[in-house]
């Protein structure tokens, strides 16, 4: 009898250890920031249970995640500063709960609910002056792995330049071209071998592509997602980093700088065909298209900074940006178009050229690409409203 005892209580303690032991950790706090509403993301390791409340002076909302702790590596907050919230700052509260308190500077309302796949914590925060698209209960859909990527299934891989165009050249000589090509297949071989997708590439060789055939091909293949691969330049040396870009006017002169570069035309030039792209932007806005691509965008750009950090010194983070790139013009699915890194720079050369670089740049677009699928693809709307807010 006694025996019997001494063993539940020891059955007793290693349940209670082991359950002890599976606490959760947040990982990362993105934002993503709308014209209605901006969106907080949790990134945490496993299931979670949260509070929520909120509260003034200074107006707040928090949520306490139990059984839960901060990774190390976390900062302590996240400055927003847009025109729905001021900051993110999360805190370990106490021993197992998470802290995440969310400063507003002008907002009526929120929503928060949890995914899974990977699991999140997603919080929207409305606009004060949103009339009429606040928050309807929007209904969250479990969706196995596999399943996401039946909604994005085809992607295509834009290797930009090629043939008689070598795009930008470093300073010991490598060319723009064949870095682009080089990422472009990697990517395509993981998206396919780990996720499933159908991929087709504007090229697969060294040969040269119209700009506006490479749209007209993802065009003409249905293609879900359209991602152009680029290398920065800069007549000052030093500039380094990484920025994404989606369409859309621009006034700021650097990103127009870019785009000039890439279209192969001069700036001044860039700055009048500015003026004709009215019409197409006012049907990206309709369409709903310009939201995407930048969604999209983020992802992409967040996931390369912060993977490639990991591993390298420097990595700046130039953040989503936007231009006039013939290359997305006239796309009818999401695009966007990546500058991977300077091949300007001497030191980003140098990383370009080294095969393990363009591994990690290639792995790090899959997985903001994966990201944005299972961030686009797993709410649904009520009934009667469209799908288009993500
Ligand atoms: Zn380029």
């Amino acid at each position: 009898m006694r025996k019997v005892f001494i063993l539940s209580l020891l059955l007793m303690l290693f349940v209670c250890s082991s359950e002890a032991s599976k606490h959760t950790t947040v990982q990362d706090v993105r934002y993503f920031s709308y014209k209605s509403h901006t969106r907080v993301v949790v990134d945490i390791d496993g299931h979670i249970d949260f509070t929520k409340n909120r509260l003034a002076n200074p107006d707040r909302i928090f949520f306490d995640i139990k059984n839960c702790y901060l990774s190390k590596k976390m900062k302590s907050s996240l400055d927003v500063k847009d025109k729905i919230i001021n900051n993110v700052r999360f805190s370990q509260f106490n021993k197992g709960t998470v802290r995440v308190v969310i400063d507003l500077k002008n907002s009526k309302d929120f929503s928060a609910y949890l995914l899974e796949n990977p699991y999140r914590l997603v919080v929207d925060v409305y606009a004060g002056d949103a009339k009429g698209i606040l928050p309807e209960p929007r209904e969250v859909i479990k969706i196995p792995e596999k399943k996401f990527l039946n909604n994005i299934r085809t992607v295509v891989i834009d290797p930009g330049h090629g043939g008689k165009d070598p795009g930008a050249v470093g300073l010991k000589g490598l060319k723009e071209k064949d870095i682009t090509l080089s990422v472009g297949k990697k990517l395509g071989k993981m998206l396919k071998a780990k996720h499933g997708m159908k991929v087709i590439y504007t090229r697969t060789k060294d040969r040269f592509v119209p700009l506006n055939k490479r749209t007209q091909l993802a065009n003409s293949k249905k293609a879900d997602l359209f991602i152009s691969i680029h290398t920065n330049a800069s007549r000052k040396r030093s500039a380094r980093g990484i920025e994404t870009y989606f369409l859309n006017w621009t006034n700021e002169n650097q990103a127009m700088k870019v785009a000039a570069r890439e279209n192969g035309i001069p700036l001044s030039k860039m700055k009048k065909q500015q003026g004709g792209l009215k019409m197409i932007l006012q049907d990206l806005a309709r369409s709903n298209k310009k939201e995407e691509a930048m969604k999209l965008a983020y992802n992409v750009q967040n996931a390369m900074v912060k993977d490639l950090k990991r591993n390298y010194r420097g990595i700046k983070d130039h953040g989503v940006k936007f231009a006039l790139f013939y290359v997305l013009v006239g796309a009818e699915m999401p695009s966007i178009l990546v500058e991977i890194s300077f091949i300007s720079n001497r030191e980003e050369e140098k990383r370009l050229a080294n095969n393990k670089y363009r591994d990690r740049v290639a792995a790090a677009i899959a997985k903001g690409i994966k990201s944005y699928i299972s961030e686009s693809t797993l709410i649904v709307q009520p009934v009667g409203k469209s799908a288009s807010e993500g």
